[in-house]
């Protein structure tokens, strides 16, 4: 799909295609309620009853019958509308109906029709009002439209046609205020983008700590618009960069060898490390950046671990790959929960409101995977996450861990990977950021 990091061709394109926020929607709607009352169908294009040919080309064509015409007719499905109902109620008689909706059925599931819909139908002109049903046409979503025909040996056959759709790249920049996740939002970033977004830097930052009040994200993703200039989906991220206070960290989308996509630093090695820096949802973190909510801690001699607070029920995540060691209540720990990742390097989870189906001495983990949920058994004031990191046994500041990074892309594959990296940055010098074209666009 995507084989290199950016494609640069699009960018001049989108500077075109930014939609102030709601714009173009709030001008449909006040186009839509200058218009008259709709009927519950709107005749387009032809009359339902046969159109009169002119006497001028009666003259000239007198053997040309009048019911070469066909009638077509759009529909707007309104809620409680079934599609059967709405073709007989448009002239199609039962059977035609059952049977376009039988073929249908094969493509779209007529459950999904939704209210405000329109549905196309085209029928052969017959004596008095519209013949037989001959096509049915539903734009099932932004990205297809459903077909229905009937062919030739009359039999009604379906298919679906995808819209064509246009790729813009996008920039998202802004400053943390609140969270990452609460500003990214805020930013235009479609949510599932900055949950990919935090998890891509979870390995790196340690989202409770490390993120203070003006600190910048700078974000480039892909979406998708559709003819009329709608955004249908979003894509990829492509590039981020994270500056924090002290250091900036940035990211490039790049598959290797064309294969699996992953994102690497500016050096070209994957961010993917052994162990999670925050092995839990950065985006459900108690905002308000945490050190001040007591019993927050950072690593200290007393306190040799991480707290992350979080409401009760978060997620958390194996820090890395491993084997369960530890699972069940413990002390002071409560429900507790430690993993050996290899011959040095353990992790241990304290305080969870309960451990993950499956989670038991012996069970191999993948990093990522749910491992149990944040609450606050044992000695804990508040919900947390207590983290632990413990090389040989013993526990240590996980801010000191210094990991192997995972890939490291090396010799050709690096040159190709730094001729993408300098793309992406030349596109990204000629992409103002989305929030400068918004206001240009007002
Ligand atoms: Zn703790």
């Amino acid at each position: 799909m995507l084989a290199a990091v950016g494609v640069g061709e699009i960018a001049a394109r989108h500077v075109m295609k930014l939609d102030p926020p709601g714009g173009l929607d709030e001008a449909d709607a006040r186009a839509q309620s200058l218009r008259p009352p709709q009927h519950w169908w709107a005749e387009a294009n032809i009359t339902p009853r046969p159109t009169p040919l002119p006497p001028a080309r009666l003259t000239l064509q007198p053997d040309r019958a009048p019911s070469a015409a066909s009638i077509e007719r759009t529909l707007q499905v309104e809620k409680g509308d079934t599609l059967i109902d709405l073709l007989q109620r448009a002239g199609a008689s039962a059977l035609e109906a059952h049977d376009a909706v039988d073929a249908l059925a094969e493509v779209f599931d007529p459950r999904d029709l939704k209210a405000g819909q329109a549905l196309k139908l085209t029928f052969g002109a017959g004596s008095a009002g519209p013949g037989r049903l001959m096509q049915v046409s539903l734009p099932a979503s932004a990205a297809e439209t459903i077909k229905v025909e009937r062919g030739g040996d009359d039999v009604f056959n379906a298919s679906k046609i995808a819209h064509p759709l246009t790729r813009q790249v996008v920039r998202a920049e802004g400053t943390i205020r609140s969270s990452l996740y609460e500003d990214g939002v805020a930013a235009g970033l479609p949510a599932p983008l900055v949950v990919e977004l935090i998890r891509a830097f979870s390995y790196d930052v340690d989202f409770q700590r490390e993120i203070q009040p003006g600190d910048r994200f700078d974000v480039a993703y892909e979406r998708f618009t559709d003819e009329a200039e709608h955004v249908v989906k979003s894509g990829d991220i492509i590039y981020a960069a994270l500056s924090l206070q002290g250091r900036s960290l940035k990211l490039y989308r790049y598959a290797p060898g064309g294969g699996q996509a992953d994102y690497f630093n500016e050096k070209g090695e994957s961010v993917r490390k052994a162990l999670l820096r925050t092995p839990i949802d950065g985006a459900r973190l108690t905002s308000g950046f945490g050190m001040r909510v007591n019993p927050i801690l950072g690593y200290s001699m007393m306190h040799k671990g991480v707290d992350f607070g979080a409401a009760t029920g978060t997620p958390i995540m194996a820090a890395g790959d491993g084997v369960v060691e530890k699972a069940g209540p413990n002390g002071a720990y409560g429900n507790y929960v430690r993993i050996r990742h290899n011959d040095q390097y353990s992790t241990a989870y304290g305080h969870m409101s309960r451990i993950a189906r499956g989670i038991r001495p012996g069970a191999h983990v993948r990093q990522g995977e749910v491992i149990g949920y944040v609450g606050m058994t044992g000695r804990a004031t508040g919900p947390h996450l207590h983290y632990e990191v413990l090389l040989h046994a013993h526990q240590i500041n996980p801010m000191s861990v210094r990991l192997p990074t995972g890939v490291k892309l090396a010799g050709r594959e690096l040159d190709a990977f730094e001729r993408a990296r300098t793309r992406t940055d030349r596109m990204l010098a000629s992409l103002p950021a989305a929030d400068k074209l918004a206001r240009t666009a007002f």
